[in-house]
């Protein structure tokens, strides 16, 4: 049986440890909080003492942590030299391009295979086992982390080298935020001069300016499918998540010279959004500040 240490057990990785135990995998789970610990023991994993004793002897490290600071200190102090040369090490965490690539790096030359694995999907699809994967490594480590992922998700797909899936899952949400301060405006705007909010649905829906945002996630309540509008913009995707991969892809593109303007522009009303104390509420809330 494959066994496989899970380091982060929180909103997302609490659900995910659990689909690879429910799947038949031996999960070792190792979390700093005592009730994440708990809940993933009750979930059929077996709680370990420490992320050094988790990934001992284990086949796969798999990794659900905050940011990059939080990544590279587990990966360098409790994973590089502990576990055994050949292990799997994913890391599912969303983190900034440049962490992703430099543990890449160091775990290869130190012998371990690695992959960034972030996901897209919040925390109803870490739960029900449908995240989409995007995979940054060699084919060798795609084609070994691929039933493990597949165990946690709907979509695996490879998306370069080292440091492909973080840049992938950035672009992603840069574009996402975007694209939803987009939807809010056309709805507000449609709204002030008149036009009934789901007659403007019925005929965008239809036409160019149709997206994702709009169609699978609108932002005003009792328009289109069900969203977290209709629910007072609770649960969902937090503002505050939005702002972290927004600050992510302008750290990246600043890295890069390449010109994101409306990316930019996103990052700017999310703060401020996010300033006014709104940072927990669903993306989506943003039609708020807009209106
Ligand atoms: P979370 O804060 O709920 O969970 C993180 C967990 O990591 C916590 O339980 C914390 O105790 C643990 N942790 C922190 N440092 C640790 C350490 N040194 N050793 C062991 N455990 C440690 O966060 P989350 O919502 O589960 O998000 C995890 C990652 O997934 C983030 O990078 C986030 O950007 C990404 N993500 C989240 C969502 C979402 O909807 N929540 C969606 C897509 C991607």
């Amino acid at each position: 049986m494959t066994t496989i240490a899970f380091i982060g057990l929180g909103n997302m990785g609490g659900g995910m440890a659990a689909n690879l135990a429910a799947k038949g995998f031996a999960v070792r789970a190792f979390d700093l909080s005592a009730d994440a610990l708990a809940k993933a023991e009750a979930a059929g994993c077996t709680r370990a003492a420490s992320a050094e004793a988790a990934v001992a002897g284990a086949d796969v490290v798999v990794s659900m942590l905050p940011a990059g600071a939080h990544v590279a200190a587990v990966y360098r102090d409790a994973v590089f030299g502990k576990a055994a040369p050949g292990t799997l090490l994913i890391d599912c965490s969303t983190i900034d391009v440049a962490t992703a690539k430099e543990l890449g790096a160091e775990a290869a030359a130190k012998g371990y295979v690695a992959v960034d694995a972030p996901v897209s999907g919040g925390i109803a699809a870490a739960n029900a086992g449908t995240l989409t994967f995007m995979v940054g490594g060699t084919d060798e480590g795609f084609t070994r982390a691929k039933p493990v992922l597949e165990a946690m998700g709907k979509a695996v797909i490879h998306a370069g080298d080292s440091g492909a899936g973080q840049t992938a899952k950035i672009c992603n949400n840069m574009l996402l935020g975007a694209s939803m301060i987009a939807t809010a405006e056309a709805f507000v705007l449609a709204n002030k001069l008149g036009l009934d909010p789901q007659r403007f649905y019925d005929i965008a829906s239809v036409s160019s300016g149709q997206c994702w945002s709009m169609t699978s996630y609108c932002p005003l309540p009792g328009v289109g499918p069900e969203t977290p509008a209709d629910r007072g913009y609770q649960g969902g995707f937090a503002v505050n998540l939005m702002l972290k991969d927004l600050r992510l892809a302008a750290e990246a593109a600043n890295s890069a010279y390449a010109s994101t303007p409306m990316g930019a522009r996103a990052l700017e009303l999310y703060e401020a959004f996010a300033a006014e104390g709104q940072g927990g509420l669903d993306f989506s809330a943003i039609i708020k500040a807009l209106d």
